[in-house]
């Protein structure tokens, strides 16, 4: 029986274990993949008192940090139930696609999210090389370069006005024969010079000369021709998507699928918590996901005390 059961070994995870193996407790994380979104990132500059590193150096600096407690790495085990204790003072207990099951007093949820994708053809073989997801942390590597932004919802919409203070030209490509994304950011967007929008379009290809993007296509809805756009960088800022799907109707979810926390990370459930990017808590990254597992770790911690 654990203390405190992590779940998800991503940034999030790896801080919940590392906070929690620090109070003595037994401490225990499953993960379908240690290292979570950080494996598959390139450069990253934005760990703030790390200047750069990379994604897989990162996850491998993680697990070692991990490894320096008494925490049971479970590696390769993906959950595929949450039962709650009935009454305080019992336990909860997480089911594994495997078969396995492990019970404990606290539980921690980091399972994270993922980027939706376009599904098009180069889409997958220019990731890192010009396909980028997050503006925050891949921004800055188009400086005066050219760049679309697939989505004209808030998130693309504020993705576009980000870049267009770093890039030289952004061009955004909205499916639908309007946007999206709230008025004020909309009127923002209108006031750029270096921005063009562009409704209607149903992006098609990705297109690169085997090292980096040059270019895509899109199909214009209205006439269905074909358009090639020439740049270096793609933005696509059509969703993401919480890992929190075998957690619907156990756990309180936001309508964006998104675990509902309270500001010690504790869910609607007593004893089970949450952190990083499967939660509400807002901006998606590394540095945060790892002070809220910290968070999350703590608020267990404090659950665990008064509790037994
Ligand atoms: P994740 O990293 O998503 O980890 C989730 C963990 O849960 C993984 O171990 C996964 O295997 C596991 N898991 C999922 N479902 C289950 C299940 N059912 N059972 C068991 N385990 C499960 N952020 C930055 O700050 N800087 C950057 O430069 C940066 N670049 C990025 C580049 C890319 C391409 C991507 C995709 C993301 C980038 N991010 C960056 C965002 C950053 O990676 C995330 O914010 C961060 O990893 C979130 O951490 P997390 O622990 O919440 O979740």
């Amino acid at each position: 029986v654990f203390d405190v059961l992590v779940i998800g070994g991503g940034p999030a995870g790896a801080s919940a274990a590392i906070y929690a193996a620090r109070k003595g407790i037994r401490t225990g994380v499953a993960a379908e993949r240690f290292g979570g979104q950080v494996l598959d990132t390139m450069a990253i500059e934005n760990f703030i008192s790390v200047q750069e590193t990379e994604g897989p150096k990162l996850a491998r600096a993680l697990e070692e940090h991990v490894r320096q407690y008494e925490v049971d790495i479970m590696n390769l085990q993906r959950a595929s139930a949450l039962v709650p204790a009935k009454a305080e003072g019992e336990l909860h207990e997480v089911k594994f696609e495997s078969g396995a099951s492990l019970k404990a007093k606290t539980v921690i949820l980091s399972t994270g999210a993922r980027w939706r994708e376009m599904n098009v053809p180069g889409e997958r073989e220019y990731k890192a090389k010009g396909v980028c997801f997050c503006p925050h942390c891949d921004g800055p590597l188009f400086k005066g370069k050219r760049v679309a932004v697939i989505g004209g919802g808030n998130s693309g919409v504020e993705a576009a006005i980000d870049l267009a203070g770093i890039v030289g030209h952004v061009t955004l490509i909205e499916f639908d024969d309007k946007l999206r994304a709230d008025a004020v950011l909309q009127k923002k967007l209108a006031s750029l010079p270096n921005v063009r929008v562009i409704k209607s379009a149903l992006t098609t290809e990705v297109k690169g000369d085997g090292q980096k993007v040059t270019g895509l296509v899109y199909k214009d809805r209205t006439t269905d021709e074909l358009h090639v756009v020439e740049l270096e960088g793609i933005f696509v800022q059509i969703g993401l998507l919480p890992n929190s799907e075998w957690l619907k109707g156990v756990v309180e979810l936001s309508p964006r699928g998104e675990i509902i926390v309270d500001a010690k990370g504790q869910t609607n459930i007593p004893g089970v918590f949450a952190a990083g990017d499967v939660t509400t808590v807002p901006y998606k990254q590394i540095v945060i996901a790892v002070g809220e597992g910290a968070k999350a770790s703590l608020g267990a911690f404090d659950h665990l005390i008064r509790t037994t």
